[in-house]
């Protein structure tokens, strides 16, 4: 199959989050299979175009929007360590540093207007370089009107005739929602915005566009494709998510064993494995003295998150001194919220030989969390998928998450008489169940130590390649390719 991808992040080009890694490791696996599979993603200033080895394409292309014309240049270059091209769209006055806002955290006001252009760029790029794809798979709310322009504006060239589309929903609470001001500009006849197309309460709603339009919709993992049918987690989306259910699919996302693996993972001190467990030991205190954290043996518990409600970091709070009391470590890395970001740095200072709280965004220091972590936090609200959870077991931190989405999906409770499970699990969005979980979790690490290290062990060997998935997306494919 001939497959266009299009992200507005790609790592390690350009990532907020889970997102990121996957668009890269996607094609990657797809191109295992023999696809040819190309990317397209706007290029954001942050991205170093001479470490990347960028290469020009074709300068000023153009872009219609109604009476407006945008003007683009073409680079390329390749997916780290793959043959997976990604091509990308350059305008600076459009695609600036951040990808969704500025470092203060505030979104850009014309996003609406930045990814309607980003869109229709995609296939001018894709008629630029004679790209009949078979399949343009688009993802989250920025791509969202790709498949509705598929439909519509491109459906009479000849380079896309027979072109169907995919929509990936990786986070539903994230819908660009606009004005009909904000895309005045692309003059769209008035016709589409009816609640059955795009319309959404007087309003245009992107992700809406491509759950209407496009051929089959997927998300991120079987439980999360239920759960985005019910009001609690629908976002309002739920009814028009129903009405597709027939074409909706739920996959759990592999693992890019080249970036996240602790047996070749170049960013830590000591690589290992579930048969060295001793070298963790000193990824672990090396992060200690890093973090000028007490060189204890106690186990230490991370968090790598965006700080985000939808993370369940509320909980965290509540019981934060409770865990603290059990005698445990906890190492934080994220940014968001500024409210959150103050609460986590009060307890920094409460605690400063035990707790270390990391305000940024650094893509070492998270490889090396894992390394050094002995449990992971991941109390979510809601979780589509979740990475962090399955790169915590290759790495041997157990994860202590809530049963939702994708956490549900990938993490089974752990069972003392048994011994089955890979992580702790609790049910509700409640403190105290949620810290029953970590108590559960923190005892057997210091009471069974045999225990704790078998399921360990077990977790860091579990299979989260793509080899899988990726077989299960060509199914997904196939089925778009024989729709009407
Ligand atoms: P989400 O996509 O909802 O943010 P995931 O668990 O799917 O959550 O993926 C999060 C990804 O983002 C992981 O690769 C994680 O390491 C990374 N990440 C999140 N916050 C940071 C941060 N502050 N610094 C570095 N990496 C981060």
């Amino acid at each position: 199959m001939k497959i266009a991808f299009i992200s507005a992040e790609v790592a390690p080009f350009s990532k907020t989050g889970g997102l990121g890694d996957v668009s890269s490791a996607f094609p990657k696996a797809m191109q295992g299979l023999k696809h040819r599979i190309l990317i397209i993603s706007p290029l954001y200033k942050m991205i170093d175009a001479k470490k990347f080895r960028l290469q020009i394409v074709k300068k000023n292309l153009t872009v219609t929007i109604g009476e407006k014309t945008e003007l683009f240049d073409l680079y390329v270059s390749f997916i780290p360590h793959s043959k997976v091209p990604i091509y990308f769209i350059k305008n600076s006055y459009l695609y600036r540093d951040g990808i969704y806002g500025d470092e203060t955290g505030e979104d850009y006001p014309d996003s609406a207007y930045r990814f309607i252009t980003f869109s229709k760029a995609v296939f001018e790029a894709l008629k630029w370089l004679k790209f009949s794809p078979d399949i343009i798979h688009v993802n989250d709310w920025h791509t969202g009107l790709l498949p509705f322009y598929l439909k519509t504006e491109y459906r009479e060239i000849d380079l896309f005739r027979k072109t169907k589309s995919v929509f990936t929903i990786h986070n539903i609470g994230y819908q660009g929602i606009y004005p009909l001001e904000d895309i005045v500009d692309a003059q769209i006849p008035e016709i589409y915005f009816s609640e059955e197309l795009l319309g959404f309460y007087d309003q245009v709603n992107f992700m809406k566009a491509a759950v209407v339009y496009a051929d089959a919709v997927t998300t991120v993992s079987s439980k999360y494709s239920e759960e985005i049918q019910t009001k609690e987690f629908g976002y309002g989306l739920e009814e028009y998510i129903k009405e597709r259910k027939e074409d909706l699919f739920g996959i759990v996302h592999g693992i890019d064993l080249t970036v996240w693996n602790p047996k070749n993972d170049k960013l830590l001190v000591k690589k290992y494995d579930s048969k060295n467990l001793d070298k963790k030991a000193e990824n672990k205190s090396y992060l200690q003295e890093k973090l000028n954290l007490n060189l204890s043996k106690e186990p230490v518990l991370g968090i790598i998150s965006r700080l985000a409600t939808q993370k369940g970091l509320d909980l965290i709070l509540e019981k934060f001194d409770d865990m603290m009391n059990l005698k445990i470590q906890i190492i934080l890395l994220g940014t968001g919220d500024p409210k959150l970001e103050k609460k986590f740095k009060e307890k920094e200072e409460k605690y400063p030989e035990d707790c270390s709280i990391n305000i940024m965004f650094d893509n070492v220091l998270a490889h090396q969390i894992e390394a050094a972590s002995d449990m992971f936090l991941m109390p979510s609200a809601y979780e589509p998928c979740g990475l962090n959870q399955m790169y915590s077991m290759l790495y041997g931190a157990v994860p202590i998450v809530r049963n939702t989405g994708g956490l549900s999906d990938t993490v089974e409770d752990y069972d003392n008489e048994t011994g089955d499970g890979s992580g702790f699990v609790f049910e509700s969005m409640d403190a105290d169940e949620f810290f029953k979980a970590v108590e559960r979790a923190v005892k057997l690490y210091k009471e069974e130590p045999e225990k704790w290290t078998q399921l360990q062990r077990r977790i860091m060997d579990k299979d989260f390649s793509w080899k899988n998935a990726a077989k299960r997306w060509e199914q997904v494919y196939q089925y778009a390719l024989n729709k009407k």
